[in-house]
């Protein structure tokens, strides 16, 4: 008498055998389709010892093995820690008004009068007044490159002086 396939569900005949623990004593009888299926099974843990047969089965249920619980729960406060760092530094970060943006113009026309990017609009007219004293081509004759010079500042002020709403 043939029996049924001891797969359970399965309605094939159990014509293959598949041994059910190492001894050899016991058997299986699968269908070839659940028979291939189980050796397949058998091999890959076949090799193994019990605690790597765990271990994986875990690993593949839970995403890793139990033993390693304790470690794994640590990283994971660790990364919430990060995570929550992380969040309320950006929330800080966030709270801070956005830098005021030079335009790249008034840096240039503040470089070119030889003032720091915080210069003030006395500090700028004061500076201008020093300046045009020392390269007007009128009183600066004996200066070299005077007028180009005093061009150059004078277009700085300009810029310098739409950007201050001045006029
Ligand atoms: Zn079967």
């Amino acid at each position: 008498m043939i029996k049924k396939c001891e797969h359970t569900g399965c309605t094939k005949a159990g014509t293959c055998r598949a041994p059910k623990s190492r001894d050899l004593k016991e058997y299986w009888f699968f269908c070839q389709e659940h028979a291939a299926e189980y050796n397949k099974n058998w091999n890959f843990y076949a090799n193994m010892t019990a605690d790597e047969i765990e271990d994986d089965w875990e690993r593949q249920t839970f995403g890793a093995p139990l033993r390693d619980k304790n470690d794994a729960n640590a990283d994971a406060a660790d990364y919430v820690k990060f995570i929550n760092d992380f969040i309320s530094g950006r929330a800080e970060f966030d709270k801070q008004p956005p830098a005021k943006k030079t335009p790249g113009p008034v840096s240039a026309a503040l470089t070119t009068m030889g003032l720091a990017p915080g210069a003030t609009w006395r500090d700028i007219g004061a500076r201008y007044r020093a300046l045009a004293k020392k390269y007007h081509p009128d009183t600066a004759k004996d200066v070299k490159n005077a007028a180009t010079e005093f061009t150059k500042i004078t277009n700085a002020y300009d810029v310098l002086k739409k950007h201050f709403g001045k006029k």
